[in-house]
C-alpha cells in the first residue's frame, strides 16, 4: 500500500468516538493517511534526564519510585496526592481530577515522570505531570516525543496514542515511493521507517533521516509532476511535423529591423533572442520566461521575436498591465516596425466603440499582424485570425487565469513571458518550473549604476535643491508619492499624496519648471499628452503614483524622488528606480522616509540602498514576504507542502528536479523500475492531483 492509500477512517482506531473522529476532522484528518501526514510540529526530548532536585531548571524527567498515597479535601474535590522519589529527591504530585492513578500507581512501583515542578508547603510539587509505570511501553517517554499542532478537544497524549496505534498496525504494510536507487544513494529510510521515525524517532539522528526522506520525497513528486508537464508541451504538435532545425540566426526581417536601429544587440540580448528563434522553429510551442533586469532591453527582444512569428504568417499579441505602458509599446512598435510593413493596432479597455468595432473586424480577418494592449486583448468578443505568438510583458502583475486567458485565444501559441522582477529560485523550480527560462545578464553599454541616497521627510528640502540643479542642466525627474489624494488642506495626513504635492511642487518649489500630474484615474487622452509631453523633454517633472512603475522609458530622465518611500513594497521600489539610469548620464534615486519609520519598511530600504542588483532584491523581497503573494499565486495554496519548504529546502528541491526530470526523461520502454515505482505511485495514490502551471 502507498501511504494515500490508506483510507481507513480514524473512528475505526481505539480510542476514538464521534466526538474524536470530529475532533480530529477539524485538523483535516478523516482517515489514517491523514493522520500519518499530520506532522509534529516539533519533538520534545525526553531522554536525557533530569532529577527532582533540579525542579528550579523548568522540567524534571526521572525515574522514580511510588513512596505513598495521600488524600485531601472532602467529597466530589476529594484529590489525591502521590510521593515518589528518585536518586536526588522527594516530591508530591498533585493528582487534580485523577483519582484513577490510585490504582494506576500502586506504592512500590517503579515509574516514569514528566513534568513541571515547583517548591510549596515545604515540598517539590507538581500537578502538570505525566507519569507511566516502568514496565508499560511508552509512548509519553518516546525518548523524544512529538509534539502535534492540536485543536480544542484533543490532547497531545490522545494523539500520540492514535498515531502510535495506527504506526503498529498499518506501516509495515507502507511501499515505498521513492525510487529504491535514490533511497539507496543518499541513505534515506525506506516508507515505514521514515513515518515511523518522523513521529516517535528512536535519536536525534534518526529524526533527522526521518525528516530528509519525507522532505525529500514530497520535492521528488512536486517535480515529476513539473517534469510531466513539461513532457506534455514538447510532445511535437503532429507526428509528421518536420521541424526546420535553425540555429537561431536572426531571419531576414529581424536583421532589417536591426539595421533601422542606431545601435547593435547586447550580448545578453543576442544569446536570447536565438534560443527565442529556435524555439519558435521547433516544433512544439514555446513557453518561455526571460528576464532581465529593468532597462536591459527586453522590449526589443520582444518585437524582434514578434517579427519571427509574423514572417511565418502568424499573429503576435503584446499585453502589458498597464494601458500607460502597453501604448508606449504601441507607439514604439509603430516606429520601428511599421516601416517593415507590419501592421500594428494598439487595444485597450478605452477604446470607443466604432474604433473597437473595426479593430476586432481587422484582427479577425487576420490583417493585423501584432496586436499591442492590455488585458482587453483577451475580452471575450476579441477573435484572432491566427495569433501565434504571445508576450506578457511585466508578467508579474498578471495572475495565472489572465495569463492562460490570452493564451487559450491561440491554438497553442509560443509563450514568452518578460519581467524585471525575477522569480526567485525556489518558485523557478515549482510554480515557473515548466517553463524554459532565459536571462539578458547585462545592460546596454554606457549604463551608470543609479545613485541611492536615503533622506528624512525633515531634509526634503536638500533632496529637492538637488533636484533642481539637474533640472537647471536640462534633465527630468519623477516625484512619486503612494497615494493619489488623502491630505487636507492644511497638508496633515500621514502620507503625501500626489495631488497636493504637484500642487506644492508646481508652485513653491520648483515655479520655473513645468510640472504634470500623473496618476491612474487621469483620463487616457489627458495621460497621454503628458506622457508625450514628458517623453518629448516639453514637461520636466512629473508627479505621480506608482502609474510609472513599470516600463516607462524616457533616458532624460535623471531623478527619481520616492516619498514615503517606506509605503512602497521592494520589487516596486526597484522598478521604480529603473525608471531613471536609462541614457549615458548619471542618475540618481532618493528614497524619502517619514520619521515614524516601521521595522518592516527600514529593512526594505535598507535593502534599495545596498543593492542594484535586482536578482539580489528578488530574493530580499520573499525573504521579506513569503513566496505565495510574490507570483500571485496566495489563493493557489501550491507551496503548501506537508513538510517540505521550497523556500528553506531549496538545495534538496534543486536535487528532487534533477533526479525526477533524469528519470522521465529515460525512455519510457526501457521498463525502468523507478519509472514503473513511479507510474504506480501516479496511478494509485498521487501525491499531487494537479499541480499549478503558469502555462496550460
Ligand atoms: P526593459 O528591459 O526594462 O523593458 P526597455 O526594453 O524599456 O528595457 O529598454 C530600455 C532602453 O534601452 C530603451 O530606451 C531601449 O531603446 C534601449 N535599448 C534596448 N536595447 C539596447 C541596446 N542593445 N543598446 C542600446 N540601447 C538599447
Ligand atoms: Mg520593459
Amino acid at each position: 500500500m502507498f501511504l494515500r492509500e490508506l483510507n481507513d477512517p480514524v473512528i475505526k482506531l481505539k480510542g476514538v468516538g464521534y466526538t474524536g473522529a470530529g475532533n480530529l476532522a477539524r485538523l483535516g484528518i478523516a482517515g489514517v493517511s491523514n493522520l500519518f501526514c499530520h506532522y509534529p510540529r516539533d519533538w520534545e526530548d525526553r531522554s536525557r534526564l533530569h532529577p527532582l532536585k533540579d525542579w528550579n531548571t523548568g522540567r524534571v524527567c526521572t525515574e522514580v519510585q511510588v513512596l505513598a498515597h495521600d488524600w485531601f479535601g472532602f467529597g466530589k474535590s476529594k484529590t489525591l496526592k502521590v510521593y515518589v522519589e528518585d536518586d536526588s529527591a522527594r516530591a508530591c504530585l498533585v493528582c487534580f481530577n485523577r483519582p484513577f492513578l490510585q490504582r494506576q500507581l500502586p506504592v512500590g512501583i517503579r515509574c516514569r515522570l514528566y513534568g513541571q515542578f515547583y517548591y510549596k508547603y515545604g515540598e517539590i510539587q507538581s500537578a502538570a505531570f505525566e507519569i507511566e509505570p516502568l514496565s508499560s511501553k511508552s509512548i509519553v517517554f518516546g525518548p523524544i516525543l512529538p509534539i502535534y499542532p492540536i485543536v480544542a478537544g484533543l490532547t497531545q497524549n490522545l494523539l500520540r496514542k492514535l498515531v502510535y496505534q495506527a504506526i503498529e498496525q498499518y506501516a509495515p504494510s507502507l511501499e515505498d515511493e521513492l525510487p529504491e536507487s535514490i533511497i539507496k544513494r543518499d541513505s534515506l529510510f525506506h516508507k515505514a521507517d521514515a513515518i515511523s521515525e518522523i513521529h516517535f524517532p528512536a535519536s536525534k539522528e534518526s529524526l533527522e533521516r526521518a525528516r530528509k526522506t519525507l522532505i525529500y520525497e514530497e520535492l521528488f513528486y512536486l517535480e515529476v509532476m513539473v517534469g510531466k508537464r513539461v513532457l506534455q508541451r514538447k510532445n511535437p504538435l503532429s507526428d509528421n511535423y518536420t521541424s526546420p532545425q535553425t540555429n537561431g540566426d536572426l531571419s531576414p526581417m529581424q536583421l532589417r529591423l536591426m539595421e533601422r536601429l542606431s545601435f547593435s544587440l547586447t550580448s545578453g540580448q543576442e544569446a536570447v533572442i536565438k534560443e527565442i528563434n529556435k524555439d519558435m522553429d521547433s516544433p512544439y510551442p514555446m513557453a518561455r520566461l526571460l528576464q532581465g533586469d529593468v532597462g536591459s532591453g527586453k522590449t526589443l527582444v520582444s518585437f524582434l521575436a514578434a517579427l519571427r512569428s509574423v514572417e511565418k504568417c502568424g499573429q503576435a499579441a503584446l499585453m502589458a498591465p498597464t494601458e500607460l505602458l502597453a501604448r508606449q509599446h504601441a507607439e514604439n512598435a509603430a516606429r520601428y516596425l511599421e516601416p517593415l510593413g507590419i501592421r500594428i493596432a494598439f487595444l485597450s479597455g478605452n477604446l470607443k466603440a466604432a474604433g473597437r468595432a473595426q479593430l476586432l473586424k481587422a484582427l479577425a480577418a487576420g490583417e493585423i499582424d501584432f496586436v499591442i494592449g492590455t488585458h482587453a486583448l483577451f475580452s471575450n468578443d476579441v477573435i484572432y485570425r491566427n495569433l501565434s505568438f504571445v508576450v506578457v510583458d511585466e508578467q508579474h502583475r498578471f495572475g495565472v487565469l489572465q495569463r492562460q486567458a490570452i493564451m487559450a485565444k491561440g491554438n497553442l501559441p509560443d509563450l514568452l513571458m518578460m519581467s524585471a522582477t525575477p522569480i526567485p529560485r525556489s518558485l523557478a523550480l515549482t510554480v515557473f518550473g515548466d517553463l524554459d527560462v532565459s536571462v539578458i545578464p547585462d545592460l546596454p553599454p554606457g549604463r551608470k549604476p543609479v545613485k541611492t541616497h536615503l533622506a528624512k521627510e525633515s531634509n526634503e528640502a536638500k533632496v529637492y535643491d538637488f533636484v533642481r540643479r539637474e533640472l537647471e542642466s536640462g534633465r527630468q525627474a519623477y516625484f512619486v508619492y503612494p497615494l493619489i489624494e488623502g491630505m487636507n488642506e492644511n497638508g496633515e495626513n500621514e502620507l503625501k499624496d500626489a495631488v497636493f504635492m504637484a500642487e506644492r511642487l508646481g508652485k513653491e518649489v520648483f515655479p520655473d519648471f513645468r510640472l504634470a500630474l500623473l496618476h491612474s484615474k487621469v483620463d487616457e487622452e489627458e495621460k497621454k499628452q503628458t506622457m508625450d509631453a514628458f517623453r518629448k523633454g516639453e514637461i520636466k517633472i512629473l508627479a505621480a503614483t506608482s502609474v510609472v512603475e513599470v516600463g516607462v522609458d524616457v533616458p532624460n530622465a535623471s531623478c527619481m524622488v520616492i516619498e514615503n518611500a517606506e509605503r512602497f513594497g521592494l520589487s516596486a521600489l526597484h522598478q521604480l528606480r529603473g525608471r531613471v539610469g536609462r541614457g549615458g548620464d548619471q542618475s540618481y534615486c532618493f528614497l524619502v522616509y517619514s520619521d515614524n519609520l516601521s521595522e518592516d519598511g527600514k529593512l526594505r530600504l535598507k535593502v534599495m540602498l545596498e543593492n542594484s542588483d535586482g536578482f539580489i532584491i528578488a530574493e530580499e523581497d520573499l525573504k521579506l514576504r513569503g513566496p505565495g503573494q510574490i507570483a500571485g499565486i496566495e489563493q493557489s495554496g501550491y507551496l503548501k507542502l506537508g513538510i517540505a519548504d521550497p523556500l528553506r529546502d531549496t538545495e534538496e528541491l534543486e536535487r528532487a528536479r534533477e533526479d525526477a526530470f533524469a528519470i522521465l526523461e529515460r525512455d519510457p520502454l526501457l521498463e525502468q523500475n523507478e519509472q514503473r515505482r513511479i507510474a504506480e505511485v501516479l496511478e494509485r495514490a498521487p501525491p499531487f492531483s494537479e499541480i499549478y502551471s503558469v502555462y496550460h
